[in-house]
């Protein structure tokens, strides 16, 4: 959604990645520590020492939102959720718990985890920058330490404003599941309120913004737009998983799909299926059973003098296992799947035969009419 992220180090087995948006906030931080709030608090050192202060600033930032989204992450594998790694962005970090919790007390420990995490760093900080002063270290050596204690602080502060998808919104959707054991109603008001505190954001950044604070101002407005989105999206996520839960993808398939036997040559690949069928990619079947898949790609790898000579299964590549899905798995788990690897197409199988294929639009399809029939 942010465009492209790196890898950069594996940490007690989550993958930690940085998105390219991530590198605009460290600079936007570094600036703004090294051009206003350390001059300020320490006037009249060199520009050298303001941006050293202001770099190991950057990196406590770094691992602040590290240590934060790394005890979500922790909590949220202790209760056996997926969990996709961790990436920092433009506006902090964000752990990919790939699951909803299953109970709401496992939804408020993993959600409390960060902030808790947030004030014990916080307070860490604040006491290294106590003994550095008892010590007779330089004070603007030991605001560094204050400056990362205070933001902890308020890192934990902002993350419980009670809205989705804050922390916050996190506990209160955990009680109130709790109190009513609906969670999509719980997840509906969580959603409610957060949407509701994005706006807040957008209007005090317009407001922050005519009264000559620029950047600020952009500041606020985009994180209120990214929250308001992100409350939206995690309602309909919750709502879609609900509606599809208990039903198997064998209800949602397309039976009978166009396959391409493994011993067709690429000639009849070319002019019996490519040209014929409105798909990019294919099936390829031995003896029934799935042995890989075919595109326009693959076959234009051999040169038109060999197609007939060369048959599909020279060319097919293996379908990756992520691709296929078990005919009386969850409907909600397949379309998890495919939101994970970005297709709109899942290859059913069972027991190794393929049975169908699973269309994202017949599935977005059903819950567009269910959803109106709900209206009316
Ligand atoms: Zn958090």
């Amino acid at each position: 959604m942010f465009g492209e992220s790196f890898r950069l180090f594996r940490i007690l087995g989550f993958e930690i990645r940085a998105n390219v948006t991530w590198l605009f906030l460290a600079l936007l931080v570094t600036w703004s520590l090294a051009a206003g709030l350390f001059p300020f608090a320490f006037p009249d050192l060199s520009p050298r020492t303001y941006w050293l202060m202001a770099i190991v600033g950057m990196f406590g930032l770094f691992f602040s939102l590290l240590f934060h989204e790394l005890s979500h992450s922790v909590v949220a594998r202790a209760f056996g959720l997926p969990v996709g790694g961790i990436t920092l962005f433009l506006f902090g970090g964000m752990a990919e718990i790939q699951a909803e919790a299953k109970r709401p007390r496992e939804e408020f420990w993993m959600a409390i985890a960060g902030p808790i995490a947030s004030v014990v760093l916080g307070a860490a900080f604040y006491l290294v920058s106590v003994l550095m002063l008892l010590l007779g270290v330089p004070d603007y050596i030991a605001g560094v330490p204050l400056y990362l204690g205070f933001l902890n602080i308020l890192l934990a502060v902002f993350n419980m404003v009670p809205g989705f998808p804050m922390d916050g919104g996190r506990v209160l959707r955990a009680a109130l599941w709790h109190l009513k054991g609906d969670l999509r109603w719980a997840t509906l008001w969580a959603s409610r309120f957060g949407q509701g505190f994005g706006l807040l954001l957008v209007a005090l950044g317009i407001y922050s913004f005519l009264l000559g604070n620029f950047v600020g101002g952009m500041w606020w407005f985009l994180i209120g737009l990214f929250i308001r989105g992100a409350a939206i999206a995690s309602y309909r996520q919750v709502d879609t998983q609900l509606a599809l839960k208990g039903q198997t993808v064998r209800r949602f398939m397309t039976t009978d799909p166009v396959t391409v036997p493994a011993e067709a040559t690429i000639r009849e690949f070319v002019d019996d299926y490519l040209y014929h069928h409105a798909h990019d990619v294919f099936p390829v079947i031995r003896d029934g059973k799935l042995l890989g898949r075919i595109s326009l790609r693959h076959a234009k790898t051999v040169p038109r003098a060999d197609w007939d000579r060369t048959r599909v299964d020279d060319v097919c590549r293996q379908l990756p296992e992520e691709f296929t899905v078990d005919a009386d798995s969850d409907a909600a788990q397949a379309l998890d799947r495919m939101q994970q690897n970005q297709s709109g197409r899942l290859v059913v199988t069972e027991n190794g035969r393929i049975v169908g294929i699973l269309v994202l639009k017949d599935l977005l399809r059903y819950l567009q009419i269910r959803s109106e029939l709900e209206r009316a």
